[in-house]
């Protein structure tokens, strides 16, 4: 089979899976299964195909049907237009999380010395966006998880910026020591009772889902950020549809000042 039949398999199998991306996802899929680019795809579309890129392609196309997200299956998401390696215990990051990293590039500039304290860090997108536009910026990533650690550390690394910044396993501020200029996180906020679609539920539960409501981990995080703030610091934290106002209202009885939400 060539590579532009297989490729017609692969469309047919995840039309008929109800994807709606089927051809995109199909490309994209094939790509990967055969290591190669679009472009060489699209030179080598009449040759053959051997057997093991076949078997991968539909080991892939399986799991896609089932919609895992291309992200999941590839172990890898683009991030602030830098790759991110994810495993099991990580997010996969979302585009909207980089209106967290444009807000700290706003009130901050190129060959500024900050520190950054990230909190529940997983792949290390949020820091590591930071660290690579900041080049004086150092930073403590923390999750509870030693295996999203791990990746964070790895995704460091591959982007040049594993020696600014240290990573602690630790319960929101349980095991941190100091105090920093920023404090940014993008918490577990879906309330647990949430109807989610397919995708999102290849994402590690403890990333996604937050007692009270999807309130818990702010209900930790705002009131302790203030020891863990220098007199200047600031705390970004992302939320979800609908929380702004009840969060705002947390922010504003711990005595944060020039709070706003967008
Ligand atoms: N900070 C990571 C991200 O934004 C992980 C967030 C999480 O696991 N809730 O992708």
């Amino acid at each position: 089979m060539t590579y532009k039949e297989l490729y017609k398999k692969g469309l047919q199998l995840l039309k008929s899976s109800g994807i709606e991306t089927y051809l995109l996802d199909a490309r994209i899929l094939l790509e990967y299964a055969g290591n190669l680019s679009r472009t060489a795809l699209f030179i080598q579309e009449n040759t053959f195909v051997p057997l093991s890129i076949q078997e991968k392609y539909y080991q892939f196309l399986h799991q896609r049907a089932l919609s895992k997200p291309i992200s999941r299956i590839k172990g890898e998401k683009e991030f602030w237009s830098l790759s991110f390696l994810l495993n099991e215990d990580t997010l996969d990051p979302r585009p909207d999380s980089e209106i967290l990293i444009e807000a700290i590039l706003n009130v901050t500039h190129k060959a500024q010395k900050f520190s950054i304290l990230d909190l529940g860090t997983g792949s290390g997108c949020l820091l590591i966006a930071l660290l690579h536009e900041r080049p004086y910026a150092y930073g403590v990533g923390v999750d509870i998880s030693l295996n999203a650690l791990h990746q964070a550390y790895e995704n460091a690394h591959r982007h040049n910026c594993a020696n600014r910044c240290v990573f602690v396993q630790s319960h929101w501020f349980e095991k941190i020591k100091g105090q920093f200029d920023i404090i940014i996180s993008n918490p577990p906020y879906i309330d647990k009772q949430a109807q989610l679609p397919k995708d999102v539920l290849y994402d590690p539960p403890t990333a996604l889902f937050a007692e009270n409501n999807g309130y818990a981990a702010y209900e930790v995080i705002i009131p302790q950020a203030k020891n863990y703030l220098l007199p200047q610091g600031s705390l970004y934290v992302e939320i979800g549809y609908g929380q702004s106002e009840k969060i705002i209202s947390l922010f504003s009885r711990n005595n944060y000042d020039q709070i706003s939400a967008f």
